[in-house]
């Protein structure tokens, strides 16, 4: 296996050698390394390669372009054509086909590799050079060449999160997502975009084009006709090649809901997105036998029969595929270039006119009002037939409920108040829209809109613009269908979550326009990030400043005047000190080297300090940095990365900790804090959590990673833990790790439970069933542990745990809510089967044990770095003084 700095090395010898590449530097990694895309074309092409870029990203944005002028463009330019490889860097194809494929395209000169060299701009993209250095090294360090493998990595293969690399391409968190969609979004606007993964369902050699449903209700029909076209010319040059094994459609799990791949985002920006999973290894490997894959059908043509498998056959494979891929884009490029100018249009006439868009909901809602009236008119004796045994049709005049409510119109734009508590994320927002290649504008003074004012630096986002469905997708709720695998029976999970809308999970405020709107609206420059404008009240001739506890970016500044030791306090009383901010805000002292650091944050974190004249009466104790250790594994956890950039981006100091540590005792020595992500914390029923297959032993890894090896256990961990918190320490839990509840004995019980012949049982998945969605959550901001948080927040959901509270530990005191699910109806966004039975579940507590504390929190307050609206329930346990 090539590590990365071989690739590397090869890909710049390739790039000086031939007049068919042009080497880019797209950007740095999160490790500090530099990414590569090759751009691949004819000599001719690469001369006057930045006229293709402008046609390409002209006839994708289809702004203020004629037909007439679109078709000229379409006759000059050249498809686009996306490759990438290695973002996940253990599916060790990607980045070795992506090798291959560079080296076929610059040497071969048969008539099909010279067509797709004029016709064809193909961009080769390395998606994770810092996985790939990792894992050939890892492969390749064994001696023995029979015992090599990728198995139990001693970290994980992106800096700090991982496999979910692939889950951060509408947020933006990190530098290769970042490195990546500005080739995408500012630059290329590729038509195609084929992301190689692995591995396909046992049985097959590769999952591929086109997918099984559920497909996103906002994008334009055309992406999904255009994945069929691929998916077809992909499986046709297997076929012809007497290459069996591909699947497609129902043949694997793969679907085109999800927005946040690399492969899926595309989709709503108009672009044909293509995965594939290829199965095999350096190491020789096998189809296995699996014998109903091998009754061809529509989802597998071609069944491929078991056998031994090689590195080689996927890489020739992986090479057939793209040039199908590159054929087809060769083959039609005046089909793929017109068909996204044509996309994008659309999108622009769409956002400017009513327009409707439908999705399971509303066709549920239509059917009800019709049964309803049926069941009027006929009277009772039509009540319980259900609706499958009459016809599906339905009088037209309900058509108009449809298309005609102009309240259930998309909207036409959105504004983001400039005035709103916690400005700084929404720009954060903003700042994920415009690298996603989003038209932005800006309010130059204040306005009014549906007689409501709005200050100047609002922003808008109006959507007459070609990536349309990506901003509705990052405003309006995911409305997922009712997924059964047949009427009656269990839900079929989908590939990824079901909803996700950003605007929600970061906890910001924004207004939804129905109809067109005017304003001091300047457009921003693409791709100009934004920084929120802060201010500083320096007239503080009085006692001190103010940090709002509701604003995000309020907890970096604090702990900057924290490490400088300097005195903050929170206001344990907020209505009597007449400042407006939230409850618990922080409280500084006057005194030049904290208005020193508070000048420099309005300046760069944008924040609003504010000042006091008068010394409030009620203040916390002095605040004390609290000694916070983080848990994570040997091999890495993905959630545990994710808390770890959470805390570095927000300046939280802190030690991470495996079970060993945990096991030796004495924690409150080194630790005030402890904090456990999900997957952590076993549960009661299996304490141990005992490996299934694998049977690695510590000796098997190398010293220098041994002391990060084992797992969290009930007889050892848990015993340690509960002796650091009956001495004074704060143990924090998110979702699974709530386990812990149970194991400490606390007064608390699954509310997620029915009587089943005497006896309570957990719901079974065609009662209830909510996999990654937002919820709606009532909180009680007037605790400390909520402090700076609304009445209501919306959470991220993932079957997460939800509590019921013993009628003892009510009495008695012990355990707080801090937030509850308050109503039967409590889904936000997604999909939330059965969401009544969360009525009155807790949904997070604290716990006083012994001297010290168990914060648990059911959702996932800190999901994928993504759920900004929810982190300060979180680090409000991070402080001590209050
Ligand atoms: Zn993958």
């Amino acid at each position: 296996m090539a590590t990365y700095t071989q690739t590397e090395a090869y890909f710049k010898k390739i790039a000086s050698a031939s007049n068919r590449v042009s080497l880019v530097d797209m950007g740095l990694t999160e490790e500090g390394r530099t990414q590569y895309m090759l751009v691949v074309s004819s000599p001719g092409n690469l001369k006057k390669i930045n006229r293709y870029k402008e046609i390409a990203q002209k006839l994708a944005r289809a702004e203020s372009l004629t037909d007439q002028q679109a078709n000229e463009l379409v006759a000059e330019g050249k498809a686009v054509v996306w490759i990438d490889g290695g973002l996940h860097a253990t599916e060790t194809v990607g980045t070795h086909q992506l090798i291959e494929t560079l080296w076929q395209l610059v040497s071969r000169n048969d008539p099909e590799t010279l067509r797709i060299l004029d016709e064809v701009i193909v961009l080769l993209v390395h998606a994770n050079p810092d996985g790939q250095e990792l894992v050939s090294n890892w492969y390749m360090s064994n001696p023995d060449t029979l015992k090599r493998s990728y198995s139990q990595l001693p970290g994980l293969y992106q800096k700090y999160v991982g496999h979910d690399n692939n889950r951060d391409f509408y947020m933006m968190n990190m530098k290769e997502t970042q490195n990546i969609s500005n080739q995408l979004y500012h630059e290329w606007m590729p038509q195609v975009i084929y992301n190689h993964h692995q591995a396909g369902p046992a049985g097959s050699v590769v999952a591929g084009p086109p997918y099984r449903d559920p497909f996103n209700y906002l994008f334009n029909p055309l992406v999904i006709t255009g994945i069929d076209a691929l998916g077809a010319s992909m499986i046709n040059r297997l076929i012809a090649e007497g290459k069996p094994g591909y699947t497609e459609r129902g043949g694997s799990a793969f679907s085109t809901w999800y927005n946040g791949g690399l492969r899926t985002t595309a989709y709503f920006h108009n672009m044909i997105g293509l995965l594939t999973e290829i199965i095999g290894n350096p190491t020789p490997s096998s189809v296995p036998f699996v014998p109903a894959r091998l009754l061809p059908s529509g989802n597998t043509p071609y069944p491929v029969m078991p056998q031994k498998w090689n590195f080689k056959k996927s890489i020739d494979y992986s090479i057939s595929l793209n040039y199908a891929v590159l054929d087809y884009a060769a083959r039609n490029r005046e089909h793929l270039l017109y068909n996204i100018y044509f996309m994008g249009k659309s999108s622009i006439n769409a956002g400017n006119q009513d327009s409707w868009t439908i999705s399971s909901k509303r066709i549920d809602a239509i059917n009800n009002i019709s049964k309803l009236d049926q069941r009027r008119s006929r009277g009772s004796d039509t009540v319980g037939v259900s609706s499958r045994e009459r016809s599906d049709t339905i009088q037209l005049k309900y058509f108009k409920v449809l298309f005609k409510d102009s309240t259930l119109r998309d909207p036409r734009g959105y504004i983001l108040p400039s005035n709103q508590p916690d400005f700084p994320t929404a720009v954060k927002f903003v700042n994920s829209m415009i690298q996603s290649g989003i038209r932005v504008s800006k309010a130059t003074t204040s306005f009014s809109v549906d007689g409501k004012i709005c200050e100047a630096g609002s922003f808008i986002v109006k959507t007459n613009q070609a990536f349309r469905p990506f901003v509705l997708d990052m405003f309006e709720p995911q409305d997922h269908p009712n997924d059964f695998l047949y009427p009656g029976g269990p839900p079929v999970k989908p590939y990824d979550i079901a909803g996700w809308t950003p605007a929600f999970s970061m906890g910001i405020e924004f207004k939804r326009v129905l109809h067109d709107f005017k304003g001091p609206f300047e457009v921003l420059p693409y791709g100009q990030i934004q920084s929120p404008q802060g201010k500083f009240d320096g007239s503080a001739s009085g006692s001190g400043y103010v940090l709002d506890s509701r604003c995000d970016q309020s907890f970096v500044a604090v702990n900057e005047l924290l490490q400088s030791s300097l005195a903050v306090y929170r206001f344990t009383n907020e209505t009597g000190s007449g400042v407006r901010a939230g409850e618990g805000s922080f409280y500084i002292p006057a005194g030049n080297k904290a208005k020193i650091i508070l000048e420099r944050a309005s300046r760069e974190l944008g924040l609003s300090v504010g000042s006091v004249t008068k010394r409030p009466s009620h203040l916390s104790a002095r605040l004390a940095p609290l000694r916070i250790a983080l848990w994570d594994t040997y091999g890495g956890s993905i959630s545990s990365g994710w808390m770890r950039w959470i805390l570095e981006k927000h300046q939280f100091q802190f030690k991470t900790i495996y079970a060993q540590e945990i096991n030796e005792g004495n924690l409150q020595k080194k630790y005030d804090v402890i904090l456990f992500v999900s997957g952590a914390i076993p549960s009661l029923s299996d304490p141990e959590q005992r490996p299934s297959r694998d049977t690695t032993k510590i000796t098997d890894i190398p010293k220098e990673f041994r002391y990060q090896w084992g797992k969290i256990t009930a007889d050892t961990s848990i015993v340690s833990l509960k002796k650091f918190i009956e001495a004074g320490g704060t143990v924090a839990t998110i979702g699974k790790s709530t386990n812990l509840a149970y194991h400490l004995k606390l007064g608390v019980t699954n509310s997620l439970v029915e009587m089943n012949k005497g006896k309570e049982i957990p719901l079974s998945s065609d009662k209830f069933f909510i996999p990654g969605s937002l919820l709606r959550l009532r909180i009680d901001s007037t605790l400390s542990a909520a402090w700076g948080m609304g009445a209501y927040a919306d959470v991220f959901f993932d079957s997460s745990p939800v509590f019921s509270l013993t009628p003892d530990a009510v009495s008695k005191g012990l355990i707080k809510p801090i937030a509850w699910y308050d109503s039967v109806q409590p889904l936000r966004s997604g999909w939330a089967f059965g969401q009544e039975y969360l009525f009155n579940g807790v949904a997070a507590f604290e716990a006083k044990v012994g001297k010290g504390k168990l914060s648990a929190f059911g959702p996932e307050i800190t999901f994928r770095g993504q759920t900004y609206g929810t982190f300060k329930l979180l680090f409000n346990d991070f402080y001590s003084g209050y």
